[in-house]
């Protein structure tokens, strides 16, 4: 009884690169070729007995991030989508020591085209696009039918979004381009049915077919001794312990489980986690000798701590008026970009008020509503950090009137006007809250101005000195700090 279903790959050598003029309804895991140059070389050299030496020094490797949309109206931001991506890609790197870092920011392609491809369209966007200096990640809704490919011939890797995010296919498409094939090498395009002999498969088969015993191991499947024999080349599903809950039978009769850690098999998702020893050697060898272009050897960013934004700076307790829509937040170190989504849910399900990236540290917000609230979260990232997590979720309410161009009261003070033409002062009613000194902070929270006040019913705030933009009002008494808005027109 066949139990696997095999998902409609055509992976035969003849039909491999030919363009395929549908896309699949269900994507195949992986079109990568199996006769991997890089691979050969490797091979080439170890059996020439040169000394592939053992390293440890983490390798910084860039990656230029390609958002492929059919047209202008399926535009969308993705970014976050991009970093878990990216997330996952470092996760299962680190034991081999290489840390893949952002080239620069990602670019958006439209073209229905290369959204959904094949080979030959593929190829073309790669070579259209690609950057040197970066290994090329192509985002796109349909890479040939596949999951995802790498190319050799044009040096790129092309994923389709359903692949992605937090999926074993980013590490296992970028394990082929530092030159590994999959572990079952040789069995592409064939099907093993579980309780048959190897050996009835010897004649389709185009490697020799790897033993249990590891007597063949260098010459058979893929050339690693430390990965297991695998003759799935159909995806499987893996038990609890990772492994193929069917057994398998190698050409001397012996029985085994199939290996769905390894990230080069074919087992589902949730299974692999890991390369063995020698197919990390094996890519280390590949970036640090054939590759050398590819290699930094430190970031080139410092990483952004393990901190999140909890607060806004503005608005701070008091509602906003919904016509003076801004918020702001602290800088968070080394943070080069905020991603910032505003939403009336505290789910965030949903449409979005905001959906934006920033590299600054406030924002403008048209087309709030009057008494209403709103939640905000904050994602910080830079070139290097892209798994720090959403900030806390904050929120904010917009005052029931606007209040731009009428005296703001609140708390016994009141200011007139808050929205003041440049070179005009600001008036503050302080009333009886005898305030002591006020700080002026830009909306970035850097303080512009801070100064002692005699306290008075009246004080007056030239603004002679201060670009148009907005700006908050921290008045300090005895008792503690109240926040004012104000913004300066030209
Ligand atoms: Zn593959």
């Amino acid at each position: 009884m066949n139990l696997y279903i095999r998902s409609g790959i055509v992976f035969g050598w003849a039909l491999l690169w030919t363009a395929q003029g549908s896309i699949a309804q269900q994507l195949s895991y992986c079109g990568t070729p199996p006769d991997l140059p890089h691979w050969r070389w490797y091979m080439h050299h170890r059996e020439a007995g040169v000394e592939l030496r053992e390293d440890t020094t983490t390798l910084y490797v860039p990656v230029m991030v390609y958002s492929v949309f059919q047209n202008k109206d399926h535009v969308s931001n993705n970014i976050h989508f991009i970093l878990r991506t990216l997330s996952r890609a470092n996760s299962d790197f680190r034991r081999a020591n290489i840390r893949f870092y952002l080239f620069e920011e990602p670019d958006t392609l439209i073209n229905d085209r290369w959204y959904s491809h094949d080979y030959y369209d593929g190829q073309e966007m790669m070579e259209a696009n690609n950057i040197d200096g970066a290994i090329n990640i192509y985002f796109v809704g349909s890479p040939a039918g596949n999951c995802g490919y790498y190319s050799p011939a044009s040096d790129a890797v092309a994923i389709a979004y359903s692949c992605g995010g937090y999926s074993a296919t980013i590490s296992h498409e970028l394990g082929h381009f530092l030159s590994l094939p999959h572990t079952f090498l040789g069995w592409e395009g064939t099907e093993y049915f579980p309780n048959s002999k190897a050996s009835d498969y010897s004649h389709v088969v185009f490697r020799p077919i790897e033993t249990v015993d590891g007597s063949n191991c260098q010459e058979a499947g893929d050339g690693f001794c430390d990965t297991r024999p695998d003759y799935l080349s159909y995806r499987w599903h893996c038990d609890s312990d990772s492994m193929s809950s069917f057994s398998l039978t190698d050409p001397n009769g012996a029985q085994f489980h199939a290996d769905g850690r390894n990230i080069m098999s074919y087992s589902t998702d949730y299974c692999p986690t890991m390369f063995s020893k020698e197919q990390i050697q094996a890519m280390r060898t590949n970036l640090t000798r054939r590759r050398i272009e590819l290699v930094h050897d430190r970031p080139p960013q410092r990483p952004i701590p393990p901190t999140k934004i909890s607060t806004l700076l503005f608005p701070y307790g008091h509602p906003v008026p919904p016509d003076t829509p801004v918020i702001s937040w602290n800088t968070v170190p080394n943070a080069m970009y905020y991603y910032v989504q505003v939403s009336r849910r505290r789910s965030f399900n949903g449409p979005l008020v905001l959906d934006t990236i920033t590299t600054d540290t406030a924002l403008w917000i048209p087309g709030l509503r009057s008494g209403n609230t709103y939640y905000v979260r904050i994602y910080p990232y830079n070139l290097v950090t892209f798994d720090n997590g959403w900030s806390e979720r904050m929120k904010f309410r917009t005052a029931k009137t606007s209040s731009t161009f009428t005296a703001a009261r609140h708390d016994g003070i009141t200011l007139y006007p808050t929205c003041v033409q440049r070179g005009m002062p600001v008036r503050v009613y302080t009333g009886e809250i005898r305030v002591e000194s006020i700080t002026i902070l830009s909306l970035y929270g850097k303080t512009v101005d801070h100064t002692k006040v005699r306290p008075s019913e009246v004080l007056t705030l030239p603004t002679d000195a201060l670009a148009p933009g907005m700006y908050i009002l921290q008045l300090y008494n005895r008792k503690g700090m109240i926040r004012r808005a104000v913004f300066l027109v030209q």
